[in-house]
């Protein structure tokens, strides 16, 4: 959780700043405001700018050198950004890269040789001194530039402060489309360079973190040095970035086979060291958890690490996550990420749940393996509360807006939610091993994946065509409301329930299809059953050994729904009510509460009122539209003991000129 102070002090900074769904975890009201507003201006900004890069369109890159000087004090940058791409298409003369307004080109030479730069708003063209006329031409870009970083999204590049005597602090947030407010690149996350190296010069009092190996710090100028990073795994464009201050470094160690380790570097704020520690120690066990249902930490080759930025959340940044605070749930969303966003990246940002709902899952199933399978429960069950609030389907459609690509209850919530019910539609083995099916595929690992895939590897491993549950879920909106009956007789030695079972769904799509389990308690015990639920109003029949007295759908909360339902005769389940009817209450005499239970045959406005013997009004039970069928209501006087009338109005709203008033009485006791 974001603590409000250290918001303050952000806020207080001029930075955009604010939690987004990218991380999750309860926010203080204010900042929920704050990021509500944030968003919402950002989203307008996206949509003004178009943000849909075309560049790069016929060119691999293979490779990426970022060598940057870095001056806190003026706010500049300036370098040399090699870019080694091959070519994709015969005949290239022309080749377009993403570079932000507020950065300068000042020259750019390919294969060495002077090129012509024709600047656009936010990319540049460099006309090559030669056309490449075969496809896979490799070319190399060499391109030099300064300026002032712009700031777009959850700010691309700061220049910042921390401490009592003000220390620089500069650190990058690229995700989603901020890389070229800092470096010339082609920014798209489906064309990952195979490697990349990182140096930077600044101030030799600070450290730099970045992907990768740290090679070397060597003095340059006086007074400066210049940091490498090597990094050796594909990589994205949003996923490079750089933190640089004062940082105490805290080191740990991975021991992932008896002769094998690697290093957890974390730089974090000298005067944040004491309450990181603990925290950041929980690496260990989240590697060993997460190795192990996902297939061995994807760049175990080099290291894992965190280093403490301005920005409340969290961001997943390649094998160095940037963080804001020190929360459990935090550092298991970012590490997750590292297979899920890093090692396998969505191909396009509509399908950012395989990033975000991913890593919102992987929280709980961590706190599965940790601790309990109730600490999963409770996880899931806040993020299932959360994922109703959801509107739109999780495949972002318009993802020109922030706000939309990173919706907390959409992209993240109901992402993972998706997971916990797939989870109970295949069952825990396949679910499982279908999970690292998909991480350690050759297809999928160290590239870009789409929801597609995912589907494909899930269906090979089921042995089941899962496309009604991707349907309905990913690319469909809403939940079910389901509503049931359920009555139940004697039958020789048992009881036999019938229940039968519809939804109110909203129109994309119309029904959900889902196994849903039902659950029937009585008499201090329980009898459990499994429908598929496939068309609108089913009805099932089961023997159970005890009196029933009350029935659950989806005991375990699989599923993302609202359940009401009600019990009447058993020949009634299922069944219309063919005219209206105003039951008896139950019981009667009653104290503290009693049930009244009525019948509607078409559409109507109805009202329940509670009348004293004086003909006052004392409670209104009822006063809204509702549809053919048989509700209940429960009433808890609070007034005086004796005898009391209710009446109900139904109105049909096909006939509003008959409305129907029918009246009981019923005795509230001492
Ligand atoms: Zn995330």
């Amino acid at each position: 959780m974001q603590t409000p102070a250290r918001l303050i002090t952000l806020l207080t900074s001029g930075l955009f700043l604010f939690n987004t769904g990218m991380t999750q975890f309860l926010e203080e009201p204010e900042a929920a405001k704050h990021r509500e507003r944030e968003i919402e201006r950002l989203a307008d900004l996206f949509k003004a700018s178009g943000k849909s890069s075309a560049s790069g369109q016929n060119i691999d890159v293979t490779y990426y050198e970022l060598k940057i000087w870095i001056s806190p004090p003026t706010r500049s940058i300036s370098g040399t950004v090699r870019v080694v791409a091959a070519t994709t298409v015969d005949s290239v003369s022309t080749v377009r890269f993403d570079l932000s307004s507020a950065c300068i080109v000042d020259q750019v030479t390919v294969d060495a040789q002077a090129a012509t730069v024709l600047r656009g708003t936010s990319n540049f063209d460099v006309v090559l001194p030669s056309v490449a006329q075969q496809s896979g031409t490799t070319l190399t870009f060499d391109i030099a530039y300064h300026g002032t970083p712009s700031t777009s999204g959850f700010g691309s590049f700061a220049f910042s402060q921390h401490g009592i005597i003000t220390t620089p602090w500069v650190w990058s947030l690229s995700e989603p489309y901020g890389a070229p407010d800092w470096w010339p690149c082609k920014d798209n996350p489906g064309d990952k360079a195979d490697s990349l190296d990182v140096w930077i010069t600044c101030d030799q009092n600070l450290k730099v973190g970045s992907q990768g190996k740290l090679v070397s710090v060597l003095p340059e100028e006086p007074g400066t040095v210049t940091t490498h990073w090597k990094h050796r795994y594909p990589i994205s464009t949003y996923l490079v970035s750089l933190a640089i201050t004062n940082y105490s470094v805290i080191t740990d160690w991975f021991v992932y086979s008896p002769t094998d380790s690697m290093m957890i570097l974390n730089y974090v704020l000298p005067e944040d060291s004491v309450t990181a520690r603990p925290v950041l120690a929980l690496t260990v066990p989240m590697l060993h958890i997460y190795s192990d249902l996902f297939g061995l930490y994807p760049f175990v080759l080099e290291k894992y690490g965190h280093a403490t930025f301005g920005w409340g959340g969290g961001m997943e940044h390649q094998t160095m996550t940037s963080i804001g605070g020190y929360g459990e749930n935090l550092i298991a969303h970012e590490l997750a990420h590292q297979w899920f966003g890093d090692m396998i990246t969505m191909k396009t940002w509509p399908d950012i749940w395989l990033n975000e709902g991913f890593a919102t899952y992987s929280v709980a199933l961590y706190l599965e393996q940790r601790y309990s399978n109730a600490n999963y429960r409770s996880y899931m069950n806040s993020q299932m509360l959360s994922a109703k609030n959801a509107t739109g389907s999780i495949h972002v459609s318009d993802t020109s807006s922030v706000s939309n690509l990173f919706n907390g209850s959409l992209v993240y919530a109901k992402g993972a939610t998706v997971l916990h019910m797939l989870r109970h539609v295949v069952g825990d083995s396949v679910f499982f091993s279908a999970l690292k099916s998909y991480a350690t595929d050759p297809q999928f690992m160290y590239k870009n994946a789409s929801t597609a895939d995912f589907q494909s590897v899930f269906e090979l491993v089921s042995g089941q065509d899962l496309d009604w549950f991707f349907q309905q879920w990913i690319y469909g909106q809403g939940y079910p409301q389901y509503q049931f009956q359920w009555g139940w007789v004697p039958e020789g030695q048992e009881e036999k329930v019938r229940l039968s079972l519809s939804q109110v769904t909203g129109t994309s799509p119309s029904f959900f299809t889902m196994p849903v389990d039902i659950r029937i308690y009585g008499g201090g015990t329980s009898a459990s059953f499994s429908v598929f639920n496939d068309s609108l109003s089913q009805t099932w029949v089961w023997s159970v050994p005890f009196v029933p007295d009350s029935i659950s759908i989806d005991p375990e909360n699989w599923i993302l729904k609202t359940a009401v339902g009600i019990l009447v005769g058993i020949d009634d389940v299922g069944k219309k009510p063919s005219s209206f009817v105003l039951d008896q209450n139950y019981p009667n005499p009653f104290n503290p509460s009693t049930v009244i239970r009525y019948a509607i045959p078409e559409r109507s406005r109805v009202t329940i009122e509670i009348m004293d013997l004086l003909g006052r009004r004392v409670a209104v039970l009822e006063d809204r539209d509702l549809g053919e069928g048989r509700y209940q209501v429960q009433w808890r006087p609070e007034g005086a003991t004796g005898m009391y009338v209710y009446r109900m109005t139904a109105t049909p709203l096909a006939r509003p000129y008959e409305p129907l008033v029918q009246s009981r009485k019923m005795v509230y006791m001492k």
